[in-house]
């Protein structure tokens, strides 16, 4: 997500405006975004422009017992600095002086949202969704996927009693 803010840059300190958001697809580095919508707000600072993203999104992730892939909402929001490499009433280059993990504003006066919205989805993880509450998952077996299948193995434990029942079973062979 691009914004060219040469005009918002030229603005005093203080000056606020908001963008509406809209975007159906988003590629990341690590993850998809799709149906992106909310708003940014950019407030000039002295040193640059203070961005707060307001959104709701779609991000598709696998199901945590059965791997299919589902799409799961999620809320963003965050605020970042950007600091603009030029000056954007002079075109001059601007001391670099300010910490290397400072978002810049590219010297066409671009201001990329993506890589604070990666590093914000990053963040987020690890969650582990379902594809639905009841979902049977994985045969640990044969992988075979039991929503749909049924495998000849030997009848799955309980997950929650998994290491019980292995613990039994190992007795049994020793005796
Ligand atoms: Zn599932
Ligand atoms: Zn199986």
């Amino acid at each position: 997500m691009r914004i060219n803010v040469l005009t918002e840059l030229r603005q005093p300190i203080g000056a606020v405006t908001l963008f509406d958001l809209a975007e159906p697809a988003i590629q990341l580095e690590d993850c998809d975004l799709s149906n992106l919508s909310g708003t940014v707000t950019l407030v000039r600072t002295n040193r640059g422009l203070l961005a707060t993203l307001n959104a709701s999104a779609t991000v598709s992730e696998n199901c945590a017992r059965c791997l299919v892939s589902i799409d799961c909402p999620v809320e963003i929001r965050f605020e970042e600095e950007f600091i603009p490499v030029l000056d954007a009433n002079t075109g001059g280059r601007l001391p670099t002086s300010s910490a290397d993990e400072d978002f810049r504003i590219r010297p066409d006066f671009v201001l990329d949202l993506d890589e604070p919205l990666r590093q914000y989805m990053l963040m987020l993880e690890p969650q582990k969704p379902l594809c639905r509450s009841e979902c049977a998952g994985l045969c640990p077996s044969c992988g075979a996927d039991l929503n749909s299948t049924v495998c000849g193995c030997a009848p799955a434990f309980d997950e929650r009693l998994g290491i019980l029942a292995g613990f039994d079973a190992s007795k049994q062979k020793g005796s």
